[in-house]
């Protein structure tokens, strides 16, 4: 609806980043904005109010300024998903590809205890290939996960699918 549209308007296509031919979706211009980030906090948390939510875990970096939001709106813990070498403790790590060759993330092995209600968060969700193999962390960690939650999908590229395979929700505030 109208506000939504509002929100949409806020996010900045930057041709060829960050490389040629990619046009990235600049979410700053939104987060810039006081009362649209406000909004997209409220919008997606609260949908959790009185689910008993344990922990929303974030992926670095954007996701991290999602999670930690939401995490403090709904009251829950907050895990984060980083690049390797990152996290200083004992971590778990998976291992996807990318367009060219392979990247990889880490979690710490404590984040997460068995049967928590979790919520996944990311700022934009794309191919997919992130967000499958943070869920990959999570279900390792016996993470029970309620919704895989972002502030923006890029609907032609098939992320939506390859998450509801493997028989998780799917929300995105903001749709391309
Ligand atoms: P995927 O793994 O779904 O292909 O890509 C999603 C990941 O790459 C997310 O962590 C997201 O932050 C980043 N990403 C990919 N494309 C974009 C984009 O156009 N804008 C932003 N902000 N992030 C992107």
């Amino acid at each position: 609806h109208k506000e939504i549209e509002e929100l949409k308007s806020l996010i900045r296509d930057v041709p060829d980043f960050p490389k040629p031919g990619i046009v990235f979706k600049d979410i700053t211009p939104l987060l810039h904005k006081p009362w649209a980030f406000q909004k997209v906090i409220d919008y997606i948390g609260n949908r959790y109010v009185g689910l008993g939510i344990d922990i929303v875990a974030g992926i670095e970096s954007r996701g991290f300024l999602l999670a930690a939001a939401l995490a403090y709106k709904i009251g829950a813990g907050l895990a984060i998903i980083r690049k390797p070498g990152k996290l200083p403790y004992k971590t778990i790590s998976a291992t996807y590809t990318l367009e060219y060759g392979e990247d990889k993330i880490e979690v710490h092995e404590d984040a997460i205890q068995e049967g928590m209600k979790v919520v996944l968060i990311d700022d934009v969700l794309a191919t997919g290939g992130t967000m499958n193999a943070a869920i990959d962390l999570v279900e390792r960690l016996g993470g029970n996960i309620i919704s895989v939650d972002f502030l923006l999908e890029l609907t032609f590229l098939g992320g939506r699918e390859r998450i509801q395979k493997r028989g998780y929700p799917v929300f995105s505030l903001i749709k391309f």
